[in-house]
């Protein structure tokens, strides 16, 4: 297989920690493992999702998060093509 030529889908979360209440689906259920809870928290005293350190680009922009999110906190703000060799997997 030529990963030169391969493209490969990659997301870009929009996250909004006020509207978080720190349930975990999203990180729990992430496929790519791609998010954890901050260390900071928000108004309302919770823990929001970040991106891990070393995994912007990991998202392969399935979608399960913003699906699951019961508070449409977090979702996919752009999906980009982008030559697999370059995605951290
Ligand atoms: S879109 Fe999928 S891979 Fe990307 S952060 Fe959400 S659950 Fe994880
Ligand atoms: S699923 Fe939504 S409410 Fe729950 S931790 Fe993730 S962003 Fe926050």
């Amino acid at each position: 297989m030529n990963l030169e030529k391969l493209l490969v889908p990659v997301g870009f979360l929009q996250i909004s920690p006020e509207l978080c209440k720190g349930c975990g689906f999203c990180i729990e259920f992430c496929p790519r493992n791609v998010l954890e809870f901050s260390e900071d928290v928000n108004s309302r005293g919770y823990h929001y999702p970040i991106i891990r350190k070393g995994m912007e680009m990991s998202c392969s922009a399935c979608g399960m998060c913003q699906r699951i999110c019961p508070d449409y906190a977090i979702y996919l703000e752009k999906v980009e093509k982008i030559p697999a060799k370059k995605v951290i997997r």
